[in-house]
């Protein structure tokens, strides 16, 4: 996906703050944070949205929900943490990659 930000990111030609990076999953932090911390776990693996996922893609999936909360408490959200997953056009997507934002360490506003 040669015109996808995060595939970019993901293959190094747009630099990012890396929080964490192995053989499937990259997190970096968000460029324009709305939170003390923000970041967002992206597979390496360009899949459009949560949409376009599919049941090849459990593990993947799974794996990134898993490192939510190892990377938030590393990142010093010890008292909890914030996941979203916007999804399509009609859930605020503006990435068509994609993305867990973990989000903490200010006053969420309840949901
Ligand atoms: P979405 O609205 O698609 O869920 O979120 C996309 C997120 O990507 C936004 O929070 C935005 O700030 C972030 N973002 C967009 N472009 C870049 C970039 O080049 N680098 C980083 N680190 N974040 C980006
Ligand atoms: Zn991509």
């Amino acid at each position: 996906m040669s015109d996808c930000i995060f595939c970019k990111i993901v293959a190094g030609a747009i630099p990012c703050r890396k929080v964490y990076e192995d053989e499937d999953v990259l997190a970096f932090h968000d460029i324009h944070p709305v939170a003390p911390v923000h970041f967002m776990i992206v597979p390496k693996l360009h899949v459009a949205s949560l949409d376009t996922c599919d049941t090849g893609h459990q593990a993947l999936l799974g794996k990134i929900l898993l490192l939510a909360p190892r990377l938030a408490r590393e990142q010093g959200l010890t008292d909890g943490f914030r996941t979203i997953i916007n999804t399509g056009r009609g859930g605020g997507q503006e990435v068509f990659h994609l993305h867990v934002h973990v989000i903490g360490g200010g006053n969420p506003r309840p949901m």
